[in-house]
Protein backbone atom coordinates (compact mmCIF):
# COMPACT_ATOMS: atom_id res chain seq x y z
CA UNK A 1 0.00 0.00 0.00
CA UNK A 2 2.71 2.33 1.12
CA UNK A 3 4.96 1.54 -2.66
CA UNK A 4 1.39 1.97 -4.39
CA UNK A 5 0.90 5.81 -2.33
CA UNK A 6 4.72 6.64 -3.09
CA UNK A 7 5.54 5.36 -6.36
CA UNK A 8 2.11 5.07 -7.85
CA UNK A 9 0.14 2.14 -10.00
CA UNK A 10 0.79 0.26 -11.90
CA UNK A 11 3.91 -1.04 -9.78
CA UNK A 12 6.01 -3.45 -10.56
CA UNK A 13 8.00 -4.44 -7.34
CA UNK A 14 10.80 -7.06 -7.23
CA UNK A 15 12.16 -8.34 -4.10
CA UNK A 16 16.04 -9.17 -4.85
CA UNK A 17 16.46 -12.19 -2.29
CA UNK A 18 13.75 -14.11 -4.54
CA UNK A 19 16.33 -13.70 -7.52
CA UNK A 20 19.35 -14.38 -5.65
CA UNK A 21 18.04 -17.20 -4.22
CA UNK A 22 16.64 -18.73 -7.49
CA UNK A 23 19.93 -18.19 -9.20
CA UNK A 24 22.22 -19.12 -6.71
CA UNK A 25 20.03 -22.48 -6.42
CA UNK A 26 20.66 -23.35 -10.55
CA UNK A 27 24.05 -22.81 -9.73
CA UNK A 28 24.60 -24.46 -7.03
CA UNK A 29 22.68 -27.28 -8.30
CA UNK A 30 24.92 -27.53 -11.67
CA UNK A 31 28.26 -27.31 -9.40
CA UNK A 32 27.31 -29.99 -7.10
CA UNK A 33 26.23 -32.21 -9.50
CA UNK A 34 28.30 -31.93 -12.78
CA UNK A 35 32.11 -32.93 -11.97
CA UNK A 36 32.98 -30.53 -15.34
CA UNK A 37 32.71 -26.64 -16.35
CA UNK A 38 29.43 -25.58 -15.75
CA UNK A 39 27.50 -21.84 -16.37
CA UNK A 40 23.63 -20.66 -15.38
CA UNK A 41 23.04 -18.03 -18.52
CA UNK A 42 20.15 -16.06 -17.59
CA UNK A 43 17.74 -15.48 -20.49
CA UNK A 44 17.76 -11.74 -20.78
CA UNK A 45 14.24 -11.81 -22.81
CA UNK A 46 12.41 -12.66 -19.58
CA UNK A 47 13.42 -9.28 -18.40
CA UNK A 48 16.53 -7.12 -19.10
CA UNK A 49 17.20 -4.11 -16.93
CA UNK A 50 20.62 -3.01 -15.87
CA UNK A 51 20.05 -3.28 -12.24
CA UNK A 52 19.00 -6.97 -12.99
CA UNK A 53 21.68 -7.55 -15.01
CA UNK A 54 24.25 -6.18 -12.62
CA UNK A 55 22.65 -7.97 -9.95
CA UNK A 56 22.81 -11.51 -11.91
CA UNK A 57 26.35 -10.92 -13.16
CA UNK A 58 27.27 -10.69 -9.15
CA UNK A 59 25.39 -14.35 -8.81
CA UNK A 60 28.07 -15.02 -11.31
CA UNK A 61 25.72 -15.84 -13.65
CA UNK A 62 26.50 -15.89 -17.69
CA UNK A 63 23.64 -13.71 -19.78
CA UNK A 64 21.93 -15.11 -23.35
CA UNK A 65 20.92 -12.18 -25.43
CA UNK A 66 19.26 -12.30 -28.44
CA UNK A 67 19.04 -8.60 -29.84
CA UNK A 68 21.26 -5.49 -30.30
CA UNK A 69 19.22 -3.51 -27.70
CA UNK A 70 19.97 -6.84 -25.20
CA UNK A 71 23.20 -6.48 -26.01
CA UNK A 72 23.39 -3.07 -25.70
CA UNK A 73 21.55 -3.63 -22.22
CA UNK A 74 24.03 -5.59 -20.71
CA UNK A 75 27.17 -3.60 -21.99
CA UNK A 76 26.44 -0.64 -20.43
CA UNK A 77 25.33 -2.51 -17.01
CA UNK A 78 28.89 -3.89 -17.00
CA UNK A 79 28.12 -7.59 -17.38
CA UNK A 80 31.44 -9.35 -18.36
CA UNK A 81 31.74 -9.92 -22.65
CA UNK A 82 33.36 -13.44 -21.30
CA UNK A 83 30.00 -14.98 -20.42
CA UNK A 84 27.62 -13.60 -23.18
CA UNK A 85 25.94 -15.70 -25.48
CA UNK A 86 24.30 -14.20 -28.38
CA UNK A 87 21.37 -16.19 -29.78
CA UNK A 88 17.87 -15.44 -32.50
CA UNK A 89 16.72 -16.51 -35.16
CA UNK A 90 17.39 -13.39 -37.38
CA UNK A 91 20.54 -11.75 -36.20
CA UNK A 92 20.89 -8.76 -38.36
CA UNK A 93 24.25 -7.93 -39.99
CA UNK A 94 24.78 -4.69 -37.49
CA UNK A 95 23.89 -6.63 -34.65
CA UNK A 96 26.36 -9.14 -35.14
CA UNK A 97 28.71 -6.60 -36.28
CA UNK A 98 28.68 -5.02 -32.48
CA UNK A 99 28.79 -8.69 -30.59
CA UNK A 100 31.81 -9.49 -32.59
CA UNK A 101 33.14 -6.16 -31.99
CA UNK A 102 33.13 -6.03 -28.54
CA UNK A 103 34.47 -9.60 -28.54
CA UNK A 104 31.01 -11.52 -27.78
CA UNK A 105 31.92 -15.13 -26.20
CA UNK A 106 29.69 -16.94 -28.05
CA UNK A 107 27.19 -16.83 -31.32
CA UNK A 108 24.92 -19.61 -31.45
CA UNK A 109 23.87 -20.23 -34.79
CA UNK A 110 20.55 -20.77 -35.71
CA UNK A 111 20.35 -20.80 -40.13
CA UNK A 112 22.43 -21.58 -42.94
CA UNK A 113 22.26 -17.57 -43.65
CA UNK A 114 24.12 -16.56 -40.48
CA UNK A 115 26.91 -19.08 -41.18
CA UNK A 116 27.94 -17.35 -44.23
CA UNK A 117 26.83 -13.63 -42.59
CA UNK A 118 29.16 -14.20 -39.43
CA UNK A 119 32.02 -16.18 -41.19
CA UNK A 120 32.36 -13.61 -43.11
CA UNK A 121 32.49 -10.99 -40.19
CA UNK A 122 34.52 -12.85 -38.51
CA UNK A 123 36.91 -13.16 -41.35
CA UNK A 124 37.54 -9.33 -42.20
CA UNK A 125 38.01 -8.99 -38.17
CA UNK A 126 41.13 -11.78 -38.29
CA UNK A 127 39.65 -13.41 -35.43
CA UNK A 128 37.97 -16.78 -34.78
CA UNK A 129 34.40 -17.01 -33.07
CA UNK A 130 33.14 -19.44 -31.19
CA UNK A 131 29.95 -20.85 -32.35
CA UNK A 132 27.09 -23.05 -31.27
CA UNK A 133 24.86 -24.78 -33.52
CA UNK A 134 21.11 -24.44 -32.28
CA UNK A 135 19.49 -27.64 -32.84
CA UNK A 136 15.86 -28.44 -33.12
CA UNK A 137 15.99 -32.03 -31.41
CA UNK A 138 12.52 -32.99 -32.46
CA UNK A 139 11.24 -33.84 -28.87
CA UNK A 140 7.91 -32.56 -28.15
CA UNK A 141 6.95 -30.53 -24.54
CA UNK A 142 3.83 -30.33 -23.14
CA UNK A 143 3.21 -26.30 -23.33
CA UNK A 144 1.76 -23.56 -25.15
CA UNK A 145 1.98 -23.88 -29.21
CA UNK A 146 3.38 -20.23 -29.20
CA UNK A 147 6.39 -21.28 -26.73
CA UNK A 148 6.93 -24.72 -28.34
CA UNK A 149 10.14 -24.69 -29.99
CA UNK A 150 11.82 -28.13 -30.42
CA UNK A 151 9.09 -29.91 -32.44
CA UNK A 152 9.81 -30.87 -35.67
CA UNK A 153 7.49 -27.87 -36.61
CA UNK A 154 9.65 -24.72 -35.54
CA UNK A 155 10.83 -21.40 -36.50
CA UNK A 156 14.28 -22.06 -33.84
CA UNK A 157 17.02 -23.84 -35.11
CA UNK A 158 17.81 -26.49 -37.29
CA UNK A 159 16.11 -29.77 -37.63
CA UNK A 160 18.70 -32.73 -36.51
CA UNK A 161 15.72 -34.95 -37.92
CA UNK A 162 15.51 -33.92 -41.59
CA UNK A 163 19.99 -33.60 -41.83
CA UNK A 164 19.50 -29.96 -41.82
CA UNK A 165 21.62 -29.60 -38.83
CA UNK A 166 24.30 -31.83 -39.95
CA UNK A 167 24.46 -29.42 -43.27
CA UNK A 168 24.56 -26.33 -40.98
CA UNK A 169 27.33 -28.02 -38.99
CA UNK A 170 29.19 -28.89 -41.95
CA UNK A 171 29.13 -25.66 -43.12
CA UNK A 172 30.30 -24.11 -39.66
CA UNK A 173 33.32 -26.22 -40.35
CA UNK A 174 34.88 -24.68 -43.40
CA UNK A 175 33.69 -21.56 -43.17
CA UNK A 176 36.52 -19.34 -42.30
CA UNK A 177 36.61 -17.28 -39.33
CA UNK A 178 34.41 -19.87 -37.09
CA UNK A 179 34.91 -23.01 -35.09
CA UNK A 180 32.30 -25.31 -33.84
CA UNK A 181 32.61 -26.02 -30.05
CA UNK A 182 28.99 -27.22 -29.53
CA UNK A 183 25.16 -27.72 -29.62
CA UNK A 184 22.46 -25.97 -28.26
CA UNK A 185 19.02 -26.98 -27.97
CA UNK A 186 15.90 -25.03 -26.18
CA UNK A 187 12.05 -27.31 -26.19
CA UNK A 188 10.20 -24.50 -25.38
CA UNK A 189 9.27 -22.46 -22.26
CA UNK A 190 7.11 -22.68 -19.11
CA UNK A 191 7.44 -26.88 -19.41
CA UNK A 192 7.12 -28.93 -16.09
CA UNK A 193 8.31 -32.17 -16.33
CA UNK A 194 11.74 -33.10 -16.91
CA UNK A 195 11.47 -36.33 -19.31
CA UNK A 196 11.39 -33.78 -22.80
CA UNK A 197 15.01 -32.38 -21.16
CA UNK A 198 16.51 -35.97 -20.92
CA UNK A 199 15.42 -36.91 -24.47
CA UNK A 200 17.06 -33.75 -25.87
CA UNK A 201 20.32 -34.17 -24.03
CA UNK A 202 20.15 -38.07 -25.24
CA UNK A 203 19.12 -36.59 -28.91
CA UNK A 204 21.97 -33.87 -28.53
CA UNK A 205 24.64 -36.53 -27.87
CA UNK A 206 23.20 -39.27 -30.79
CA UNK A 207 23.95 -36.07 -32.83
CA UNK A 208 27.40 -35.29 -31.48
CA UNK A 209 28.69 -38.79 -32.14
CA UNK A 210 27.30 -38.45 -35.64
CA UNK A 211 29.50 -35.75 -35.98
CA UNK A 212 32.35 -37.10 -34.63
CA UNK A 213 32.27 -40.02 -36.69
CA UNK A 214 32.58 -37.49 -39.73
CA UNK A 215 35.38 -36.55 -38.19
CA UNK A 216 36.91 -33.12 -37.11
CA UNK A 217 34.21 -32.64 -34.19
CA UNK A 218 34.27 -32.53 -30.29
CA UNK A 219 31.60 -31.71 -28.13
CA UNK A 220 33.38 -29.31 -26.30
CA UNK A 221 30.47 -27.37 -25.05
CA UNK A 222 26.42 -27.94 -24.26
CA UNK A 223 23.40 -26.38 -23.60
CA UNK A 224 19.70 -28.31 -23.40
CA UNK A 225 18.18 -24.45 -23.11
CA UNK A 226 15.71 -23.44 -20.47
CA UNK A 227 12.43 -23.41 -20.24
CA UNK A 228 11.89 -24.70 -16.52
CA UNK A 229 7.86 -24.11 -15.19
CA UNK A 230 6.54 -21.46 -12.48
CA UNK A 231 3.83 -21.52 -11.22
CA UNK A 232 1.17 -18.33 -11.57
CA UNK A 233 -2.27 -19.36 -10.14
CA UNK A 234 -2.79 -21.22 -7.54
CA UNK A 235 -4.47 -23.57 -9.29
CA UNK A 236 -1.34 -24.48 -11.60
CA UNK A 237 0.74 -27.67 -10.64
CA UNK A 238 3.84 -26.88 -8.53
CA UNK A 239 7.22 -26.37 -10.56
CA UNK A 240 10.32 -28.20 -10.90
CA UNK A 241 12.93 -26.85 -7.97
CA UNK A 242 15.65 -24.88 -9.31
CA UNK A 243 18.18 -27.50 -7.53
CA UNK A 244 16.20 -30.76 -8.85
CA UNK A 245 16.28 -29.49 -12.49
CA UNK A 246 20.04 -28.46 -12.42
CA UNK A 247 20.76 -31.81 -11.17
CA UNK A 248 18.72 -34.22 -13.00
CA UNK A 249 20.21 -32.39 -16.25
CA UNK A 250 23.78 -32.58 -15.02
CA UNK A 251 23.61 -36.06 -13.99
CA UNK A 252 21.87 -36.98 -17.29
CA UNK A 253 24.95 -34.84 -19.24
CA UNK A 254 27.88 -36.90 -17.18
CA UNK A 255 26.19 -40.03 -18.02
CA UNK A 256 25.92 -39.56 -21.47
CA UNK A 257 29.19 -38.19 -21.83
CA UNK A 258 30.77 -41.28 -19.24
CA UNK A 259 29.15 -43.69 -21.40
CA UNK A 260 30.83 -42.96 -24.61
CA UNK A 261 34.16 -41.95 -22.85
CA UNK A 262 34.26 -38.69 -23.73
CA UNK A 263 35.37 -35.88 -21.67
CA UNK A 264 32.85 -33.78 -20.13
CA UNK A 265 31.45 -30.57 -22.14
CA UNK A 266 30.65 -27.39 -20.71
CA UNK A 267 27.28 -27.53 -19.50
CA UNK A 268 24.80 -24.55 -19.61
CA UNK A 269 21.83 -24.03 -19.00
CA UNK A 270 19.55 -20.66 -19.90
CA UNK A 271 16.78 -20.21 -17.17
CA UNK A 272 14.65 -16.79 -17.50
CA UNK A 273 11.28 -17.01 -16.49
CA UNK A 274 11.71 -19.23 -13.42
CA UNK A 275 14.65 -17.10 -12.07
CA UNK A 276 12.84 -13.42 -12.06
CA UNK A 277 8.94 -14.60 -12.52
CA UNK A 278 8.24 -15.39 -9.13
CA UNK A 279 10.09 -12.65 -7.92
CA UNK A 280 7.47 -9.71 -9.63
CA UNK A 281 4.40 -8.93 -7.88
CA UNK A 282 2.40 -5.91 -10.32
CA UNK A 283 0.08 -3.79 -8.10
CA UNK A 284 -2.80 -1.98 -10.29
CA UNK A 285 -5.77 0.32 -8.63
CA UNK A 286 -9.41 -0.39 -9.65
CA UNK A 287 -10.82 2.63 -11.39
CA UNK A 288 -14.29 1.30 -11.79
CA UNK A 289 -16.64 -1.95 -11.13
CA UNK A 290 -18.90 -2.98 -13.57
CA UNK A 291 -21.70 -5.83 -12.42
CA UNK A 292 -23.34 -7.34 -15.08
CA UNK A 293 -26.37 -9.40 -13.46
CA UNK A 294 -26.60 -12.69 -14.18
CA UNK A 295 -23.32 -12.38 -16.39
CA UNK A 296 -20.08 -11.46 -14.90
CA UNK A 297 -18.40 -8.32 -12.83
CA UNK A 298 -15.98 -6.58 -14.34
CA UNK A 299 -13.24 -4.73 -11.90
CA UNK A 300 -11.35 -2.41 -14.19
CA UNK A 301 -7.54 -1.41 -13.14
CA UNK A 302 -5.37 1.07 -14.55
CA UNK A 303 -2.88 -1.47 -16.31
CA UNK A 304 -3.31 -4.78 -18.37
CA UNK A 305 -2.44 -5.95 -21.90
CA UNK A 306 -0.09 -3.15 -22.56
CA UNK A 307 2.04 -3.99 -19.56
CA UNK A 308 0.75 -7.67 -19.09
CA UNK A 309 0.39 -8.89 -22.63
CA UNK A 310 0.78 -12.82 -21.23
CA UNK A 311 -3.28 -13.72 -20.70
CA UNK A 312 -4.67 -12.29 -23.95
CA UNK A 313 -1.37 -13.68 -26.05
CA UNK A 314 -1.43 -17.44 -24.86
CA UNK A 315 -4.16 -17.18 -22.48
CA UNK A 316 -2.16 -17.12 -19.30
CA UNK A 317 -4.06 -17.82 -15.79
CA UNK A 318 -2.79 -15.50 -12.86
CA UNK A 319 -4.61 -15.60 -9.36
CA UNK A 320 -4.94 -12.17 -7.68
CA UNK A 321 -5.35 -10.60 -3.97
CA UNK A 322 -6.40 -6.98 -2.45
CA UNK A 323 -3.24 -5.75 -0.92
CA UNK A 324 -5.22 -3.29 0.75
CA UNK A 325 -7.06 -6.17 2.20
CA UNK A 326 -5.28 -9.11 2.69
CA UNK A 327 -7.29 -10.72 5.95
CA UNK A 328 -10.85 -9.98 4.04
CA UNK A 329 -12.74 -13.03 3.58
CA UNK A 330 -13.18 -13.88 0.11
CA UNK A 331 -16.18 -13.69 -1.08
CA UNK A 332 -16.34 -12.95 -4.88
CA UNK A 333 -15.36 -14.18 -8.39
CA UNK A 334 -14.83 -11.46 -10.71
CA UNK A 335 -13.45 -10.47 -14.06
CA UNK A 336 -9.98 -8.66 -13.65
CA UNK A 337 -9.99 -5.93 -16.88
CA UNK A 338 -7.70 -4.31 -18.53
CA UNK A 339 -7.85 -0.30 -19.42
CA UNK A 340 -7.21 -0.60 -22.93
CA UNK A 341 -9.24 -1.05 -25.65
CA UNK A 342 -9.31 -4.67 -26.87
CA UNK A 343 -12.60 -6.67 -25.50
CA UNK A 344 -9.28 -9.80 -24.89
CA UNK A 345 -7.92 -7.15 -22.14
CA UNK A 346 -8.77 -9.12 -18.92
CA UNK A 347 -6.02 -10.33 -16.70
CA UNK A 348 -8.09 -12.39 -14.79
CA UNK A 349 -11.33 -14.02 -16.21
CA UNK A 350 -12.40 -15.36 -12.42
CA UNK A 351 -10.73 -13.82 -9.63
CA UNK A 352 -11.67 -14.77 -6.04
CA UNK A 353 -11.43 -11.71 -4.09
CA UNK A 354 -13.37 -9.94 -1.21
CA UNK A 355 -15.67 -8.01 -2.74
CA UNK A 356 -13.41 -4.94 -5.17
CA UNK A 357 -14.19 -1.25 -4.12
CA UNK A 358 -12.97 1.29 -6.42
CA UNK A 359 -9.42 2.11 -4.73
CA UNK A 360 -8.64 -1.29 -3.85
CA UNK A 361 -5.18 -2.39 -5.13
CA UNK A 362 -5.10 -5.74 -6.75
CA UNK A 363 -1.80 -7.39 -6.84
CA UNK A 364 -0.81 -10.00 -8.77
CA UNK A 365 2.05 -12.14 -8.23
CA UNK A 366 3.93 -14.01 -10.55
CA UNK A 367 4.63 -10.98 -12.83
CA UNK A 368 8.73 -11.06 -12.84
CA UNK A 369 8.81 -12.52 -16.34
CA UNK A 370 7.87 -11.70 -20.14
CA UNK A 371 5.60 -8.91 -18.75
CA UNK A 372 7.72 -5.57 -18.55
CA UNK A 373 9.96 -7.49 -21.06
CA UNK A 374 7.02 -7.50 -23.87
CA UNK A 375 5.22 -3.97 -22.77
CA UNK A 376 4.34 -1.84 -25.03
CA UNK A 377 2.29 1.89 -25.09
CA UNK A 378 -0.51 0.75 -26.40
CA UNK A 379 -3.06 3.29 -26.31
CA UNK A 380 -0.40 5.79 -25.40
CA UNK A 381 -0.06 4.50 -21.74
CA UNK A 382 2.84 5.58 -20.37
CA UNK A 383 4.70 2.31 -19.25
CA UNK A 384 4.74 1.25 -15.27
CA UNK A 385 7.32 2.11 -12.59
CA UNK A 386 9.80 -0.40 -11.14
CA UNK A 387 11.33 -0.81 -7.86
CA UNK A 388 13.04 -3.46 -6.21
CA UNK A 389 12.71 -4.66 -2.32
CA UNK A 390 15.81 -5.88 -0.06
CA UNK A 391 15.87 -5.80 3.25
CA UNK A 392 12.92 -4.04 3.80
CA UNK A 393 14.20 -1.16 1.92
CA UNK A 394 12.94 0.03 -1.44
CA UNK A 395 15.26 1.88 -4.82
CA UNK A 396 13.33 2.63 -7.91
CA UNK A 397 14.67 1.04 -10.51
CA UNK A 398 12.80 2.47 -13.46
CA UNK A 399 10.84 5.25 -13.10
CA UNK A 400 7.02 5.92 -14.74
CA UNK A 401 7.33 6.90 -18.43
CA UNK A 402 6.62 10.62 -18.90
CA UNK A 403 3.96 11.59 -21.91
CA UNK A 404 7.26 13.27 -22.85
CA UNK A 405 8.87 9.86 -23.66
CA UNK A 406 5.72 8.25 -25.49
CA UNK A 407 7.11 11.20 -27.66
CA UNK A 408 10.38 11.22 -27.58
CA UNK A 409 11.90 9.19 -30.88
CA UNK A 410 8.51 10.97 -33.08
CA UNK A 411 10.26 13.78 -35.67
CA UNK A 412 7.88 16.65 -34.99
N1 LIG B 1 16.96 -20.05 -24.11
C1 LIG B 1 16.39 -19.81 -25.31
C2 LIG B 1 17.18 -20.07 -26.52
C3 LIG B 1 15.09 -19.33 -25.40
O1 LIG B 1 14.54 -19.10 -26.58
C4 LIG B 1 14.36 -19.09 -24.20
C5 LIG B 1 12.98 -18.61 -24.20
O2 LIG B 1 12.15 -18.89 -24.98
C6 LIG B 1 15.01 -19.33 -22.98
C7 LIG B 1 16.30 -19.81 -22.97
C8 LIG B 1 14.36 -19.07 -21.67
O3 LIG B 1 13.15 -19.66 -21.45
P1 LIG B 1 12.47 -19.47 -20.02
O4 LIG B 1 12.40 -18.02 -19.76
O5 LIG B 1 11.13 -20.07 -20.17
O6 LIG B 1 13.32 -20.16 -19.04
Amino acid sequence: MDLAQEYGTPLYVYDEATIRGRAAAYREGLQGAYPGKSLVCYAGKAYCAPWLLKLLASEQLGLDVVSGGEFFTAQRAGFPIQKMYFHGNNKSEDELFLALEAGIHRVIIDNLEEVERLSRLAAERVVEQGVLLRVAPGVEAHTHAQILTGAPDTKFGVSIDTGAAREVAQAIQRAPGLRLLGLHAHIGSQIFEIEPYLATVRRVFDFAAELRSAGNFELHELSPGGGFGMRYATEDQQALAPEAVAKVIAEAVSGEAWQRGWPLPELTIEPGRSIVGPAGVALYRVGSIKEINGVRTYVAVDGGMADNTRPAMYGARYSAVLANRVCDPVTDTVAVAGRYCESGDVLIKEARLPRPRVDDLVAIPGAGAYQLSMASNYNLVPRPAVVVVRDGKVRLVRRRETYDDLLSAEVM
